[in-house]
């Protein structure tokens, strides 16, 4: 073969440019969803894009697995919204047609019936009579009715989840003083099952002597039987088997084409899991896992996060496929070489810190392909494994996602916001100037770094915190990124340009955590969600504590409230006090400590100003929350079958992503 075809080969599959590409793909209720591009795709192996093919198709299997886990109803939902939305002999151009239309991608972007951020029941905007009259007009064998079930007994079942705000209200809740398992919407717990007998049902399995305790819980279903809990692990031949089965067939074949041997025994052991639900198989692929540093290809597929259980136990199924990013990850190579130097000079309790900070690896990744709860909406970055004394004896590995992020900043350029919010042109220009390379910097340091800080006192129960762990581990990470932002030590080893940029992230840090993150809060509601309690913790908390020397102040101008950030070197000061007292409490187990900080300064939202800045923001017409649609590969074969080349394309849109979806990776029953 000649230099020249191959050439002319790759200069045709190449990822398109940034100014030719069109971020923006479709825009409905609070919801904008982007495209991303997977630059440098074509630079791969043959191998290297087959095995990303054979890992696509495995993420895309365990769709329907989330819709089940978030709420028992929503496959059936969906496949009824979807079923009217394709069979429909109406009338198309109806309201009611066009709102149930809207109400069905809302679906998609939250894997159910709740927000995927507010996790509060969205309301229908059709009718309940239009709802009725589309059902019973299609071809009954297009809906998936249960045995014996009418069009009309499946209207009257579904008609009280979708419509009546009083049924599952909440997937997760996180109110105090309820019963967080018979109060949350979500499908983790069977009907009637309480908290107490949740607690005290793993209570009972842990065992305070045991170092390498699994997770326990994390696969599984906890239903009662006969008045006795049983656990239904999700594996092949129990729950959620027939998704399960899929999935190892495409990994299966992704291990055949793995980058090592190293990576196809990771890959194996996944399989080996999967098969056997085994929560010690689930460890040992955790290790290898993170041990595996050297394959450009990497991959999470499985119960991961534990964010949509209330006691973050549970872990909801997700995927990503992604490969190395080698010249971005130059870059968090370096912080991470020098982990034990961050260690060492961190402002917390010199007892809290860890002795040598291990296995601390970084990468920035191009993701490939989105899945489960990683999709529509997706992290910026990623930590794993979750699992504490794997974190603690093999380290984590930790990623960002910089097409994704190149996605966000690029579809943000000039759309009014920090006109709008920002105090002065000198906000601006440090932001226009630096706050792409602080951003992905502060989530390095989140990642690498932050999450891996620290020790647990011996005997501290990881758990300990509760409800609010989740909510005090992303604040511990946070701070430690942002105190570290201002250090004179990221100029020396040249993270960032000079000794000024880092104001670019605390002012724009501050401003969302006091103020306009508050976009995404519904009007009367207080804040839930994990990442922005603590965003609004460190924000209100540094604000109260630098009151007396105006280190931030709050600011009127023409009725407008605007954020003031006067001394940047008292603030980090204050980043860094919050974090010795939040590691105080991580490390000690310290509930109450743990419980009024967040309660304190994380929940409670001022309403006047959440009035005044849903109402500016409002005028800016934009979207509070994006969602992703994914490439779409496809195999190019040559006359003997063989497989030639992948090709990867951008022109798919939501709503035919979705049906495609919906008709090839939909092998669970709609109850399982
Ligand atoms: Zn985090």
């Amino acid at each position: 073969m000649s230099s020249m075809l191959m050439a002319c080969g790759a200069e045709k599959a190449a990822t398109p440019k940034i100014e030719d590409f069109k971020y923006s793909v479709d825009k409905f209720a609070d919801i904008e969803i982007l495209r991303y591009r997977v630059p440098d795709f074509e630079k791969l192996s043959l191998k290297q894009k087959e095995m990303i093919y054979y890992l696509s198709e495995a993420a895309l299997e365990g769709r329907d697995i989330l819709y089940d886990q978030n709420n028992k109803h929503n496959l059936c939902i969906r496949r009824t919204l979807e079923a009217i939305y394709l069979n429909y002999g109406g009338d198309r151009e109806s309201n009611d047609f066009k709102r149930m239309t809207t109400y069905l991608k809302r679906v998609w972007m939250g894997n159910g019936i709740h927000h995927h951020y507010s996790e509060d029941k969205f309301v229908p905007e059709f009718s309940e009579g239009f709802f009725k009259q589309a059902i019973e007009s299609i071809d009954p064998a297009k809906l998936p009715l249960s045995v014996n079930e009418t069009p009309a007994m499946l209207y009257t079942k579904l008609e009280p989840i979708i419509f009546d705000p009083t049924v599952y209200p909440k997937r997760t809740n996180q109110a105090e003083g309820v019963d967080l398992i018979k109060t949350s919407a979500n499908n983790y717990y069977g009907d009637g099952v309480s908290q107490a007998e949740v607690e005290a049902f793993y209570g009972k399995m842990k065992n305070p002597n045991d170092s390498t305790p699994v997770s326990y819980g994390l696969n599984s279903k906890l239903v009662k039987e006969n008045g006795q809990l049983v656990e239904k692990a999700y594996k092949v031949g129990g729950l959620y088997s027939s998704a399960i089965t899929r999935i190892t067939g495409w990994l299966e074949k992704a291990a055949s084409v793995a980058e090592n041997n190293k990576q196809k025994d990771v890959i194996n052991t996944l399989i080996q899991f999967y098969k056997t639900g085994d929560l010690k198989t689930y460890d040992e692929y955790s290790i290898k896992w993170v041990e595996d540093l050297a394959s450009q290809v990497d991959f999470v597929n499985g119960f991961t996060e534990s964010y949509g259980d209330p006691l973050g136990m549970k872990g909801s199924w997700e995927s990503l496929v992604n490969f190395k990013n080698i010249e971005a990850t130059k870059r968090t190579e370096t912080i991470s070489a020098n982990a034990q130097w961050f260690e060492d000079h961190s402002p917390i309790d010199p007892k809290f810190k860890k002795e040598k900070v291990k296995g601390v690896s970084a990468k920035v990744i191009t993701a490939a392909i989105l899945a489960g709860d990683c999709y529509p909406a997706t992290p910026i970055g990623i930590n794993l494994p979750n699992s504490n004394w794997i974190r603690h004896e093999y380290g984590s590995k930790s990623v960002t996602i910089e097409n994704i992020t190149e996605a966000y900043d690029q579809a943000s350029l000039g759309n009014g916001f920090a006109e709008e919010f920002m105090w002065s042109d000198v906000e601006r220009k440090r932001a226009k100037d630096f706050a792409s390379l602080t951003n992905n910097l502060h989530t390095d340091l989140h990642e690498c770094l932050g999450h891996g800080s620290g020790k647990l006192l011996p005997g501290v129960d990881p758990d300990a915190l509760k409800a609010y762990g989740s909510c005090i581990e992303e604040a511990r990470a946070d701070l430690f990124g942002l105190y570290y932002m201002g250090d004179p030590k990221i100029v020396e080893l040249g993270l960032l340009p000079d000794k000024e940029a880092y104001k670019a992230e605390y002012y724009q840090f501050v401003m969302n955590g006091l103020m306009t993150q508050l976009t995404r809060i519904q009007p009367g509601k207080n804040i839930e969600e994990a990442h922005m309690r603590n965003r609004q913790l460190i924000a209100s908390w540094v604000f109260e504590k630098g009151k007396a020397d105006k280190v931030i102040e709050i600011v009127k101008r023409n009725n407008e409230t605007f954020v003031v950030v006067n001394d940047y070197v008292k603030l980090r000061t204050l980043f860094g006090q919050l974090l010795a007292e939040i590691q105080r409490i991580k490390s000690t187990g310290d509930f109450e400590g743990g419980k009024l900080l967040v309660e304190t300064y994380g929940v409670k939202v001022d309403q006047t100003l959440h009035a005044e800045v849903l109402d500016r923001y409002k005028k800016l017409n934009l979207a509070p929350y994006r969602g992703f649609v994914n490439p779409v590969y496809t195999l190019v074969k040559n006359d003997k079958g063989e497989i030639t080349d992948v090709k990867v394309s951008y022109t798919e849109g939501y709503l035919e992503q979705h049906l495609r979806y919906s008709k090839d990776y939909s092998s669970l029953p709609t109850y399982n």
